[in-house]
């Protein structure tokens, strides 16, 4: 009997980490939410431009 040809598993592509900003003021724990022109923490309120 002839060995089924097993379907070509489809490596999964981890995408790397986004690497987001921390926050300065808040520290490395807080990231700061991505905008269209600038990032702001939610937190203390810092923001900067991009
Ligand atoms: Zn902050």
């Amino acid at each position: 009997m002839a060995e089924e040809k097993k379907p070509v598993k489809k490596k999964k592509v981890v995408k790397p980490y986004e690497k987001r900003r921390a926050c300065p003021k808040c520290g490395p724990g807080v990231s700061l939410a991505e905008h269209k022109e600038r990032r702001s923490c939610g937190k203390c309120g810092y923001s900067e431009k991009k």
